[in-house]
């Protein structure tokens, strides 16, 4: 299941995290029979993906790779000029220790893990051991190492506090919510905040979102807003028009939809040169963009409302969490939670397309903020004095509840999510679509049934009344003319025939219809 909370989770430190990588190091190493420097510049070129290395690496690539050093007499260094003992590595190239020494430094101060030679040319991959005999200290490699194995793992990940260097490792790639030791809180898979039920994506996009619009989102620069930005179709990003050109590039990097300003139609169906939809649709898409940035200041007010409840928790409460009493101490954690997460949902929200999912999801949001207001005014009543056993019970009661309603919307928001593995598209774009495929089978599945009901009708009408073909209106007898057939021709064969060829071409001429 999504979103599991505090499932096995262990703290590890940096030694713990290079005792992995030299894990699968020596795993490759004993797969392959490279040498050990070759498996690490291998792992990390491929981001730690065994598979993908087993079938890519070829001879060629692996003499890439070498970098054993050799040390030669004095002379005069290629780089420097000055009388030096020199280090050539296998291709070659050869400069003096201190001169290596710079470049590497250099190199890592830029954050590169794989670095190759000096020579601009030579594609050769220096060597994990190599790079260690130059360095005083091996650790800002090794944390270089480290970030990109941890960048490429799914299950380990740095916690966000600058001063703590723990990683949190879990046993699933699930995001769920962790508790470092040092105290910080945070979702395993971005390492941002707590989010849920917002996915790790649906919050950074939000908080992009907020960036670039809350500064904006007073009454004279709203005008400025709706003039001069679209939502994206797709993601829903808020894109600023940029000079004369009505082609838009979606600013999420993860999306980058090219779309028409105009229409906001995808270019790929779109066409880059000129739109040609109509006034209307050109309209339509104003007013949709509109209502989307409508839409969303509805939701960041109700975002920012939820966030002040959560910044501004009576003392007396977050006080409780301290308790060494059971029952409160629980209750005011779960009180604390709630408060977070109905924050939280209101980025969920607005992601989704209106529709049955999203207003049961209302339907439980709304449930949520019940229980918590209940139990903000029991935790209040019982705080001070301890209170009575009723108070006592009441408590009891409304943790149960709240602890119910809780797991309950990540349950169904869980369910959502399903629908964001679809493409890797949005839940909204993926609700729409599903949203449109059943409108599309309830509607064909009315048309069939009236088709079919209109032909039993008429068929019977035939086998009744044989001379209903008086009856027929003039554009029948003309359509059956121009199929060779004479309508008041008196011979059953013909009108049959008519009959049958009129039921085929309404069906299709009435299907075209529907679909387009
Ligand atoms: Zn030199
Ligand atoms: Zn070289
Ligand atoms: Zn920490
Ligand atoms: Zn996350
Ligand atoms: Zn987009
Ligand atoms: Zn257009």
């Amino acid at each position: 299941m999504a979103f599991v909370k505090d499932s096995d989770v262990q703290f590890i430190t940096q030694k713990d995290v290079m005792f992995i990588i030299n894990f699968k190091v020596s795993q490759l190493h004993k797969t392959t029979g490279f040498d050990p420097d070759q498996c690490l510049n291998l792992l990390l070129k491929f981001g730690f993906n065994k598979k993908v290395i087993l079938k890519t690496c070829n001879e060629q690539f692996l003499t890439a790779l070498q970098s054993k050093t050799e040390q030669d007499e004095p002379e005069e260094c290629y780089v420097c000029c000055l009388d030096n003992q020199i280090i050539r590595l296998d291709c070659g190239h050869s400069a003096c220790r201190n001169c290596w020494k710079s470049y590497l430094i250099r190199k890592i101060e830029d954050g590169n893990c794989l670095i190759e030679c000096m020579d601009p040319k030579c594609k050769l991959l220096i060597g994990k051991s190599v790079i260690d005999e130059f360095m005083d200290d091996v650790a800002s490699y090794e944390s270089l190492i480290i970030n990109s194995f941890v960048k490429a793992n799914n299950t380990i990940t740095k916690c966000p506090d600058s001063n703590c260097l723990l990683f949190a490792k879990t046993n699933t790639a699930e995001p769920q919510t962790v508790t470092c030791t040092c105290g910080r809180i945070f979702c395993s898979s971005c390492s941002q905040d707590p989010h849920f039920p917002a996915t790790c994506r649906q919050q950074q996009l939000w908080s992009k979102k907020c960036e670039l619009l809350t500064p904006k989102i007073d009454d004279d620069s709203q005008q400025w807003l709706l003039e001069h930005t679209k939502e994206c179709p797709r993601c829903l990003m808020t894109v600023e028009k940029q000079g004369g050109c009505t082609l838009m590039t979606c600013s999420n990097k993860k999306c980058r939809l090219k779309f028409c300003w105009l229409c906001r139609s995808d270019i790929a169906t779109h066409g880059i040169y000129y739109c040609n939809s109509s006034q209307l649709k050109a309209e339509k898409a104003r007013l949709d963009s509109r209502a989307d940035l409508a839409n969303f200041i509805t939701h960041y007010n109700r975002f920012e409302h939820y966030q002040n409840s959560y910044k501004n928790i009576p003392p007396m409460i977050s006080d409780a969490i301290e308790s060494s009493e059971p029952l409160l101490q629980k209750a005011a954690y779960s009180y604390f939670n709630a408060r977070k997460m109905l924050t939280n949902s209101v980025v969920f929200g607005f992601f989704l397309c209106n529709g049955e999912y999203s207003d049961k999801f209302k339907d439980f949001l709304h449930s949520l903020e019940i229980s918590t207001d209940q139990l903000e005014s029991s935790l209040l009543n019982y705080l001070p004095s301890q209170g009575s056993k009723r108070v006592r019970f009441e408590l009891f009661e409304h943790h149960q509840d709240i602890e119910k309603c809780q797991k309950e919307l990540l349950e169904f928001c869980a369910k959502g999510q399903e629908f964001e593995d679809l493409n890797g598209q949005s839940y909204r774009d993926a609700w729409k679509k599903a949203h449109a495929a059943r409108v599309n089978n309830d509607s064909f599945s009315q048309f069939f049934s009236n088709w079919l009901f209109a032909s039993v009708l008429i068929l019977a009408l035939l086998v009744f009344l044989p001379d209903f073909h008086i009856w027929l209106p003039d554009f029948s007898v003309a359509y059956g003319k121009t199929l060779g057939i004479d309508l008041r021709d008196d011979t059953s064969q013909s009108y049959l025939r008519t009959v049958f060829l009129s039921l085929v071409s309404s069906f299709v001429v009435g299907f075209f219809d529907l679909i387009g």
